[in-house]
């Protein structure tokens, strides 16, 4: 019976433990299936298992859920960001406090690691309150070059004191092949004290920031992925607003607002204050720029410090679901070091259906160096011989998401055509999977404020050198100075200070530069003025270089100054044609 009852009962319990394995089997199939076919699926987290993650919402006057305790006052150097007092050593252009870093080590070495700082951000945000049960955790990569190691630090410190422990996974520093002593035993050892929340990953090579971030979002464990530079100081309440949006849509990238902080003495200040709110835009030869947000804009919004579309950002500091991330194909491997990857990266998350959001909420101190990180002085041999390495990243950018509109590129910078951008069929593969939308689209329906200062460029007449006519010419020059009265000075042809370009409509220009007269009627150079791509200048058949409302010709003198003076063809100082330059 004993035996009977044995052998009837193991049979039973085999079936259940079959029937439960098919069971989560067949659970585990259908929500990966699930999750495959709607990849970019916006409210993917807010519903997620059903349940309902809570709104962010505004109530006057009840101060936010996240909002930090007051604190005893702190006194220190550097504190609530005031400048740091240094003396005149200190201070001095070659001393030791300057010369390593790129800022004042110095003054760096005199802040605590725990300083505390302005609150910089629009009074509303105090009231903001997100939803407790955000269902993602933060990654916070960072990569360094040989970076100052207080700086370095004190990014990690700001990250940790002023985040809620519960939404940050870990921080992720990625080293890119420092060869600095002070970034090695030491630096480990110094995190020792995180205990396994701060990681440090080395790189064998020198990669670049662009390829160091995917290395570090790669190699990270959180939901989403926050990317800062090694010399930031994260703001108060810095975090839920960057990840409540992402939380809601996971294809929504979210952007801080950017406090600068002094690289002489770490005094904090807010680079835009009050309710005005700016957007990251870029001129066509990809120089990044911001403006005032439109009204059409402001107007999609009830408080004026939710977060807004963004064509662009700066590009250092952002959040993005590591998953979605991963979706866009990470950045391009394919850019070198560093610049433009933050238009690879906006043009591709709006034209393949996610968004970019900038937060007025969320307030990051960032230090702008004295020296570039990507100085050539300071790039591996190898890179520095392919010439400008921004150029060609701009250029497989433009190659792969600007269609048309990439002509604008190659009007206002003709020497782009000529660079060697290698090979971006991965890229345009990616185009076509994700069926993303068309440049046109992205400009009439995001970037539609790029035009109002920076219109559509009319095709060049001449670019090349302008040169007097005539033996041992001169030519104009700007001499690399800005803003600079412009000279003539002994031809060279490759090395840019002599390129310029006329166009169709009279815009004489080098760079973003446009030439002018100054009020004595001396030639100049400024900044072309918003939203115009006119200008006054003819090169006549005579060779006369006339300024066309003033009625007067561009002649050069005997201290090699450039003037306007009454018109005369006789005069072989007034005599110019432009030596073309054609890149293929
Ligand atoms: N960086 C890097 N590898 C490079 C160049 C830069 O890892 O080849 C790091 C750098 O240390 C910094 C971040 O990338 O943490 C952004 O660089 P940087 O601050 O020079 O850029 P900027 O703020 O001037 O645009
Ligand atoms: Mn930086």
């Amino acid at each position: 019976m004993i035996h009977g009852t044995r052998n009837y009962r193991l049979p039973k319990f085999y079936v259940k433990v079959i029937v439960i394995t098919a069971v989560l089997f067949l659970l585990v199939v259908l929500q990966s299936l699930l999750k495959d076919s709607q990849p970019f699926s916006r409210n993917a987290f807010y519903q997620r298992n059903g349940e309902h993650i809570s709104e962010t919402v505004f109530k006057d006057g009840v101060l936010g859920n996240f909002e930090p305790e007051e604190k005893p006052k702190k006194e220190g150097p550097g504190e609530y960001g005031i400048a740091v007092q240094l003396g005149p050593d200190e201070v001095k252009q070659g001393s030791d406090c300057v010369k390593e870093w790129g800022f004042n080590q110095c003054a760096s070495e005199k802040i605590s690691m725990h300083r505390e700082i302005p609150d910089t951000r629009p009074l509303e945000c105090k009231y903001w309150h997100y939803p407790t049960d955000l269902p993602l955790k933060a990654s916070v990569v960072i990569a360094f070059h040989n970076e100052m190691p207080s700086t370095l630090l004190r990014t990690v410190h700001s990250v940790i004191d002023r985040s809620p422990q519960h939404l940050l996974e870990e921080v992720v520093l990625v080293d890119d092949n420092s060869d600095r002593e002070q970034l090695k035993k030491e630096l480990e050892t110094y995190i020792e004290q995180f205990k396994g929340k701060v990681r440090l990953i080395r790189q064998a090579e020198r990669e670049g920031l662009i390829r160091t971030r995917t290395n570090g979002a790669k190699n990270s464990k959180g939901d989403v992925v926050i990317f800062l530079d090694a010399h930031c100081e994260v703001g108060y309440n810095w975090l839920p607003p960057l990840l409540a949006p992402i939380a809601k849509d996971r294809s929504t990238m979210t952007v801080p607002i950017i406090d600068g902080i002094d690289a002489d003495n770490f005094k904090i200040e807010p680079v835009y204050q009050g309710k005005k709110m700016f957007a990251g835009i870029f001129e066509w030869g990809l120089l990044y720029k911001e403006t005032e947000i439109s009204e059409r804009e402001a107007s999609r919004h009830e408080h004026y410090s939710e977060p807004y579309r963004s064509p662009t950002h700066a590009g250092g500091l952002f959040a993005i679901h590591r998953g979605y991330f991963e979706e866009l194909g990470w950045y391009d491997e394919g850019l070198e070091i560093w610049g433009g990857e933050q238009y690879e990266l906006s043009f591709k998350v709006w034209q393949c259906g996610g968004q970019l959001l900038w937060v007025p909420c969320s307030h990051v101190g960032h230090i702008y160096k004295r020296r570039s990180s990507v100085h050539p002085d300071v790039l591996p041999e190898k890179l520095v011989k392919k010439g400008s390495l921004v150029h060609l990243n701009h250029r497989r950018v433009a190659e792969t998401w600007m269609d048309e509109y990439k002509e604008y590129l190659y009007i206002r910078e003709p020497l782009m055509k000529d660079v060697d951008y290698g090979d971006i069929s991965k890229q345009k593969a990616l185009r076509e999977k994700l069926k993303c939308k068309s440049f046109k689209w992205f400009m009439e329906n995001i970037a539609y404020d790029v035009v109002k200062d920076f219109p559509i460029l009319p095709p060049n007449k001449h670019f090349g050198e302008l040169r007097s006519v005539g033996d041992e010419p001169t030519c104009f020059d700007t001499g690399g100075g800005f803003p600079v009265k412009l000279k003539v000075s002994g031809c060279h042809g490759w090395g840019g200070n002599q390129f310029f370009r006329l166009n169709t409509k009279g815009q004489l220009g080098h760079g973003e530069r446009c030439v002018f007269v100054d009020h004595e009627n001396r030639l100049e150079t400024r900044d072309c003025p918003k939203g115009r791509v006119d200008g006054p200048w003819d090169l006549q058949s005579d060779h006369l270089f006339k300024h066309k409302d003033k009625g007067l010709c561009a002649e050069r003198n005997k201290k090699s100054e450039l003037w306007l003076k009454p018109c005369d063809a006789s005069k072989k100082e007034q005599l110019w044609e432009f030596k073309e330059i054609h890149p293929s």
